[in-house]
C-alpha cells in the first residue's frame, strides 16, 4: 500500500513554480516570490543578512520579541541600528517613523513586524510604507502573523522584502515560508559583499540558480510534504475567499476582546482595539493572578483550546488567545472565554461567563462578514 506521506512522487519544478505564483497572487504582488524550505525564521534571517551590512543604517521598530531578534541580526551584520521601541500594548505610528528619519536622515533600511502574535498588536503598514518610500529606505516586513488575517500588500505599501509563513492565519504548516523581493532589494543584496552565498540562508543563490534560469530546474530536492501542504492551504483560502478568511479573524478578535471585558478580571493587553491584531488577542491577568497558572487550569478542562501564556517575561501577566487559522471560529472563542471564566471562578475571583458569551456573540454578529480592511 502506498503511504500518503512517505510514497510521494518528486515535486516538479513546474509545480514548485506554480505554488510560488499562487502565493504571489495571495499577496497581490508582481515581485519575485521565493518560497523557502524552512520555517519563517529562514527567510527572515536570510533577508536581513542579504540586505544589511556595515554600511547599513537601520531603523528597527520593536513592538514585540521579533523586532528584538531583527535588531540583533542587524547589529551582527555590522549595521548601525536605531531601535524604535514601542510599548507592547500599543502600535507604532507613521509619525514616529517620520520623526526617526528626521533625527537620523542617514537611515536606509527599515525593519518592521506587521502583526505580533506574541504581543497581540498590529502596525499600520500602509501609512508607514508611505513615509518609508518618501525617505527612500529599503522596507523589510515580517508579515508571518498578519498574512491571512489582514491584508498584506507588498506592492501597494512599497515593501521590498515581505516575509510570510503558513503556520498562523493561513492555517498551514510551519515548515515552509516565502519572501517577496523587489528589484531594489535584489540590487541592494547584489551590492552587499557580506550577503550569504553558497549557503542555505542565501537568497542570491536562489535568484541565480532558480529565478534567473527561468525556474526550469530546482537547485535542491524540494520539501515535498511542506510544499504540498502550502499548496493545499492556499487552495483552501482561495476556496473560502481571502476576504472571508480575514473577516473571520477580525470577528474572532472583536469577540474575544468584548467577551473578556464582559467576563471581568481580564483586560485587553492592547489598549486600543484599532491596534489589536486580528490574528490573536492578548489579555492581562489581575496583578495577583499568574497567567501561566490560569492558562494551565483552563487547558486542563480542554487541552485543544488555542490558549497560551505570554512567553518569557510576559508569562506571569499575559494570556494569548490564538484564534487563528482553524481556530478563528465562534466555537474556539466561546470555548476559551468559558474555560478562562471557570478558571477565574475556581481561583475565587469574580467572573461572569454568561455575560462574556453574550458580549462575544454580539461582537461577532456586529462584525460578521465585514472585511474591515476594504482590500
Ligand atoms: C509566529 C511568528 C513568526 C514565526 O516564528 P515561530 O517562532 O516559529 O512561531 C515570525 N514572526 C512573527 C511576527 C510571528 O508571529
Amino acid at each position: 500500500m502506498t503511504h500518503p506521506f512517505l510514497d510521494l512522487a518528486p515535486l516538479s519544478a513546474g509545480r514548485f513554480a506554480a505554488i510560488e505564483d499562487r502565493v504571489a497572487r495571495l499577496l497581490g504582488t508582481g515581485q519575485d516570490v521565493v518560497v523557502m524550505q524552512g520555517e519563517a525564521l529562514l527567510p527572515l534571517e536570510g533577508a536581513i543578512r542579504a540586505a544589511a551590512g556595515p554600511g547599513t543604517v537601520a531603523l528597527n521598530v520593536v513592538t514585540g520579541p521579533y523586532g528584538q531578534t531583527f535588531g540583533n541580526w542587524l547589529r551582527e551584520c555590522g549595521a548601525t541600528v536605531h531601535d524604535l521601541a514601542v510599548p507592547f500594548h500599543a502600535a507604532v505610528t507613521a509619525g514616529q517613523v517620520r520623526e526617526a528619519f528626521a533625527a537620523h536622515p542617514e537611515i536606509d533600511f527599515v525593519s518592521l513586524v506587521h502583526a505580533e502574535a506574541a504581543t497581540g498588536n498590529t502596525n499600520p503598514v500602509g501609512e508607514i510604507g508611505e513615509v518609508v518610500r518618501a525617505h527612500g529606505a529599503l522596507f523589510y516586513l515580517d508579515a508571518v502573523a498578519s498574512v491571512g488575517a489582514e491584508p498584506v500588500l507588498p506592492d501597494a505599501w512599497g515593501v521590498d522584502l515581505c516575509v510570510i509563513g503558513a503556520q498562523k492565519a493561513m492555517g498551514g504548516p510551519a515548515g515552509v515560508s516565502a519572501v517577496s523581493v523587489s528589484e531594489r532589494a535584489w540590487a541592494r543584496m547584489a551590492a552587499n559583499p557580506g550577503a550569504p552565498r553558497r549557503s542555505y540562508l542565501s537568497l542570491l543563490d536562489w535568484k541565480e540558480r532558480w529565478l534567473d534560469g527561468g525556474r526550469k530546474a530546482l537547485p535542491h530536492a524540494p520539501a515535498q510534504l511542506e510544499m504540498l501542504a502550502l499548496e493545499a492551504c492556499v487552495e483552501r483560502i482561495e476556496a473560502e475567499g481571502p476576504g472571508t478568511v480575514r473577516a473571520r479573524h477580525a470577528s474572532a478578535a472583536a469577540a474575544t476582546r468584548a467577551g473578556a471585558v464582559a467576563l471581568g478580571g481580564l483586560e485587553p493587553y492592547v489598549y486600543e482595539a484599532k491596534d489589536a491584531a486580528p490574528v490573536a488577542t492578548t489579555l492581562r491577568t489581575p496583578p495577583d493572578v499568574d497567567a501561566s497558572a490560569l492558562v494551565a487550569r483552563a487547558l486542563a478542562s480542554d487541552p485543544a483550546l488555542p490558549l497560551a501564556a505570554g512567553s518569557g517575561a510576559l508569562a506571569g501577566e499575559m494570556i494569548r488567545v490564538n484564534h487563528y487559522g482553524r481556530d478563528a471560529t465562534r466555537g474556539a472563542v466561546h470555548g476559551c472565554l468559558a474555560a478562562l471564566g471557570a478558571a477565574l471562578v475556581e481561583k475565587g475571583l469574580k467572573a461572569d461567563p454568561e455575560a462574556a458569551r453574550r458580549a462575544a456573540e454580539e461582537a461577532w454578529d456586529g462584525t460578521a462578514g465585514a472585511d474591515l480592511s476594504g482590500a
